[in-house]
């Protein structure tokens, strides 16, 4: 319980491994922040499962591309929860089309989901992070902060950014007693995936066990999905005193992916 007294605000952790972040967080005893979209009913029952686990949890339903939303939400965990002290960046979504007909709406809402979202989260603790000398910002990057795969070109370029925003936001925070990392996870099994295997099927004219075994699995070479708890017990480490030197870096959790 190495977290009591803290506070964790976790985007995009209504289901998948933002939902590991959370659980895993509330079980160091951290109050907790939840947030992203989904059923009203589903959410309640996750945040009064977190609630149990720790002393609080809270859910906000801020949209992470409006920035007045992201800083309210941002300012009602420090009002509500006297954090933040770890904020984790982990709002994303995917869209898979080639370049020549990927839509321009697509693009510049894959960006601002994906990369500029963190920039407000960033921007909006801060203040707290100053304030309380103290502070750990983790970004949900991806493999594909380093490597690319045809027809992912939004989301490729956006999480090439995270690993930018993080290099930079370390420097900046770097006197104030506060990391700024990422993770990088190879494929883990959840919606975001699930969801990308029919416009994955069209663009490569494969079917759908084709595209598990010969996309997804066979890039990484332990042939197995990364789990959302393997995950987030890296994040967990990066929250702990023995990590404070640990500023400005990009954690590959990908099977070996990344290795070849
Ligand atoms: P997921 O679909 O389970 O979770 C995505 C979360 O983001 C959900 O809670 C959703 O409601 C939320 N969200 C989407 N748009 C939002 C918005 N505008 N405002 C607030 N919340 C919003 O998917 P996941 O796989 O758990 O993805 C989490 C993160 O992990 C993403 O950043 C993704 O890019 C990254 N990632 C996933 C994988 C993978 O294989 N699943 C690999 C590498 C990186």
């Amino acid at each position: 319980m190495f977290l009591k007294g803290k506070t964790a605000l976790v985007t995009g952790s209504t289901s998948g491994i933002g939902l590991a972040y959370a659980k895993a967080l509330a079980a160091e005893g951290a109050q907790v922040m939840i947030n992203g979209f989904g059923d009203a009913d589903a959410i309640e029952k996750e945040r009064a499962g977190l609630e149990a686990t720790s002393s609080k949890a809270l859910y906000d339903g801020a949209d992470m591309t409006k920035p007045d939303e992201v800083a309210a939400m941002v300012k009602r965990c420090h009002d509500e929860l006297g954090g933040p002290d770890i904020v984790i960046a982990n709002a994303g979504i995917q869209h898979v089309e080639p370049i020549e007909s990927f839509p321009i709406d697509k693009w510049n809402q894959i960006i601002a989901i994906n990369l500029t979202s963190a920039f407000l989260l960033l921007r909006a603790s801060i203040p707290y992070f100053k304030e309380k000398k103290w502070g750990r910002f983790i970004s949900t990057a991806s493999a594909h902060s380093l490597v690319a795969s045809p027809f992912k070109s939004a989301y490729v370029t956006a999480k090439h950014g995270i690993a930018g925003l993080t290099k930079t936001a370390a420097l900046e925070l770097a006197t104030f007693g506060t990391t700024v990392n990422c993770i990088s996870p190879g494929y883990v099994w959840t919606p975001l995936v699930e969801n990308q295997i029919p416009d994955t099927m069209k663009a490569r004219n494969l079917t759908r066990d084709q595209v598990i075994n010969d996309v997804l699995l066979d890039g990484q070479p332990t042939k197995q999905f990364v789990t959302a708890e393997q995950v987030a017990a890296l994040a967990v480490f990066l929250c702990r005193d023995e990590a404070a030197q640990i500023t400005g870096s990009n954690y590959s959790i990908d099977g070996g992916w990344t290795a070849e």
